[in-house]
């Protein structure tokens, strides 16, 4: 289990703020082609699919799997270990991932391809986009 480890608050600024202030009404967002509806993560200013420069924040389902993980027993930086950390793809699109950390789930009971659902965590305005195991 994941249990409240240390997080280092990003420095907001123009171009990610509507990532981390996502979560204040409880749904995840990426930025999104608005030529060709390629969704864009972490966000860049043009589209790597079709070069497009209207790119703009979106909603997504916050549902997806877990594509990979790691279980970390390191102290890097005074969290309690061990903690996992997860990549998680989006439902929307392949290729679209996020890493973050699994909570409400046993770090042994991670699997590649697991059902996760998002569930944010906030801190001073900031809202982590962590996973939970996907409600049936
Ligand atoms: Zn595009």
């Amino acid at each position: 289990m994941t249990d409240a480890p240390f997080r280092v608050l990003p420095a907001l600024d123009d171009d990610n703020r509507f990532f981390w202030t996502s979560g204040a009404d409880g749904r995840l967002r990426f930025l999104r082609c608005q030529a060709c509806g390629y969704w864009l993560h972490p966000p860049a200013p043009y589209c790597p699919s079709c070069g497009g420069r209207d790119v703009a924040p979106e909603p997504v389902s916050g549902r997806g799997q877990v594509w990979s993980f790691t279980i970390n027993h390191h102290p890097w930086d005074g969290s309690p270990e061990p903690w996992n950390i997860v990549l998680v793809e989006l439902d929307e699109q392949p290729g679209l991932r996020l890493t973050s950390n699994l909570v409400g789930a046993a770090d042994d009971a991670i699997e590649i391809g697991m059902r996760v659902q998002v569930a944010f965590e906030e801190r001073d305005g900031i809202f982590f986009p962590l996973f939970e195991p996907e409600a049936p």
